[in-house]
């Protein structure tokens, strides 16, 4: 079983996961590899860097789209696919839908042209459940500056106008797929938000 972890910066992804973690990773009755992209394996966190990197300003849509793809194509080979035929859960922070939000939406590449990169690097694997972590991109960027200040990755530095076409790329998407997406209000209180999680986690994982 697959599940990913989506949605802007500054929505509690990462935290959320590892509280979830905390309280049902000892319950579960499969073994269960947590990992995240951009990244994920050796090759991955290397494409990562070079992605991220502040001093690759003139980097452009296409390439990066390409070099998020070509990370979770070996991602996928590597570290996913082996651990799901293995029978494990399987939890990413982060998969297809950021490069659709990000790339497709927020760089205006179109998300089906980035779906279709993505089908060839990934061979078509899809998460069986996405947990989208939905918060106004403005109260996820001053959680950020809060947070992390000066904060330098290259992508974390874009306007807001960008981080508002990502938002709504990700709306399209949940609209899209509502049989895998569950959508979590992520501007409630953390308890709450790792509370939502679980529950959607529960209802959907099978016995
Ligand atoms: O989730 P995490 O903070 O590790 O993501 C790192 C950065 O990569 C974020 O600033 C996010 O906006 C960006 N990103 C992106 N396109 C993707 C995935 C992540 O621009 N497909």
């Amino acid at each position: 079983f697959f599940i990913s972890f989506e949605g802007p910066d500054g929505a509690g992804k990462s935290t959320v996961l590892e509280q979830v973690l905390t309280q049902i990773g000892s319950k579960l009755k499969t073994q269960y590899l947590v990992t995240r992209e951009p990244g994920g394996s050796k090759i991955a966190e290397k494409i990562r860097k070079l992605i991220l990197d502040p001093a690759n300003q003139e980097m452009s849509a296409r390439t990066e789209a390409l070099l998020y793809a070509a990370a979770r194509s070996q991602h996928v080979e590597e570290i996913i696919k082996p651990a799901l035929a293995a029978g494990k859960l399987v939890i990413s922070d982060r998969f297809v839908d950021s490069s659709l939000a990000y790339q497709g939406k927020g760089r205006d590449l179109g998300i089906s042209a980035v779906k279709e990169i993505n089908d060839f690097a990934t061979g078509g694997i899809e998460p069986d459940l996405t947990l989208f972590f939905d918060l106004d991109p403005r109260v996820g960027l001053s959680r950020i500056a809060k947070l992390r200040p000066g904060h330098e990755d290259r992508l974390e530095q874009e306007k807001l106008s960008f981080h508002q076409k990502v938002y709504q790329g990700y709306q399209e998407i949940a609209q899209k797929y509502p049989e895998r997406i569950v959508r979590i209000d992520a501007g409630q209180p953390l308890e709450q938000v790792v509370e939502a999680s679980i529950q959607a986690i529960e209802t959907r994982l099978p016995e």
